[in-house]
């Protein structure tokens, strides 16, 4: 039998570099997809991906999926690492989610993955599979926002996601606003200071606590001036998805603008993940007619910047809509 999986890719709203210290997030996942069409059958996992020149060939018993090769096949590894009882699949991965563009094609393909190999439970199940699975790939510790939004995905809706308790609230997107993402550069988190941004997090909150429920004005007594500006984005930013959810559901889209300009601000001048052209392409969409906030989404260090505009308003760049999470075909 024939299975046909699709996992969508997703954009951060707001609430960047706060899943892993059990904040709040904002994401959607989007009408860009990674799709794999095989069939379940003997004892190895091979698949081929059309973006990749060597397929990826692996045993259902992986134990150390970091130093597989070619490195697209660390993601797969990962996850068949993590899985019980992993079925045998033969297979090939299809994508219009930009890769290494922080629209999280790497979550996408490891959701992929898990569904296409067997995977049963809950969405938060396999969202935490997948979160262990890419940080066994990559080394990086990232959080939980991008699998959890990829499989727990709802149409039309963003997710409020409390990265603490996983519980998710959708949020409607509404109807007379557009979604925009452009693409700014390529970039990579392996080996990026997103693994410092987790260290220095951990620092602050050995000082003032747990940053998912410090305040501003704690972070601000931190001595040490890099753990202080983290923690002041961190504190800042969780208040900010709380005040845009209001905004977008009073339909005051020039309050969530300036509250994802403001984002971008911390991002950029405490947190540091942003670059001058991602700076740059913020600056040009707030200066443009018809858009009521912009900022970088993700990671961070290159990717994507995203816009929240009036219909129609801008001309470059992909218009994203919401839509339900990873499902299975037969
Ligand atoms: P992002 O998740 O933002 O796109 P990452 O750096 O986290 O960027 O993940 C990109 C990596 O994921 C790629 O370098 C590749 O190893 C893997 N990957 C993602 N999608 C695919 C795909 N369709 N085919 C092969 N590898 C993929
Ligand atoms: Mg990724």
């Amino acid at each position: 039998m024939t299975l046909h999986i699709f996992s969508p890719g997703r954009v951060n709203l707001i609430g960047d570099h706060t899943d892993y210290t059990g904040g709040l997030v904002l994401p959607m996942a989007i009408d860009r997809y990674t799709e794999i069409h095989g069939r379940r059958t003997g004892d190895v996992v091979n698949l081929r991906s059309v973006d990749e020149p060597e397929p990826v060939v692996l045993p259902l018993l992986v134990d150390h999926p970091e130093a597989v090769d070619p490195a697209w096949g660390r993601y797969v590894a990962g996850v068949v690492s993590e899985m019980q009882h992993p079925h045998g699949f033969v297979g090939e991965v299809t994508t219009d989610i930009p890769i290494g563009s922080g629209l999280s094609s790497s979550a996408a393909l490891e959701v992929a993955v898990a569904l296409a190999l067997g995977f049963e439970g809950t969405s938060i199940e396999l969202a935490q599979l997948c979160q262990r699975a890419e940080q066994r790939a990559s080394g990086v510790p990232c959080g939980i926002m991008d699998q959890l939004c990829i499989a727990a995905g709802v149409r039309d809706h963003a997710l409020l996601i409390d990265c603490g308790d996983l519980s998710i609230e959708p949020v409607a997107i509404p109807a007379d606003a557009e979604i925009v993402v452009q693409h700014i550069a390529h970039r990579t988190l392996v080996g990026s200071a997103y693994a410092d941004r987790v260290r220095e997090c951990a620092q602050a909150e050995q000082l003032i606590g747990p940053l998912r429920h410090a305040t501003f004005a704690q972070a601000r007594t931190i001595d040490d001036p890099v753990v202080r500006a983290r923690a002041m984005h961190v504190t800042s930013e969780n208040l900010r998805v709380t005040q845009f959810v209001a905004a977008l559901r009073s339909g005051e889209l020039r309050h969530a603008g300036q509250l994802m300009v403001e984002s971008h601000r911390s991002l950029a001048e405490h947190y540091a993940t942003s670059t001058p052209a991602m700076d740059a392409a913020v600056e040009r969409l707030c200066a443009t007619p018809g858009v009521f906030g912009a900022r970088m989404t993700g990671g961070g260090f290159g990717g994507c910047v995203v816009a929240l505009t009036e219909p129609g308003a801008l001309s470059h760049g992909w218009v994203v809509r919401a839509v339900d999470g990873a499902r299975i075909e037969r």
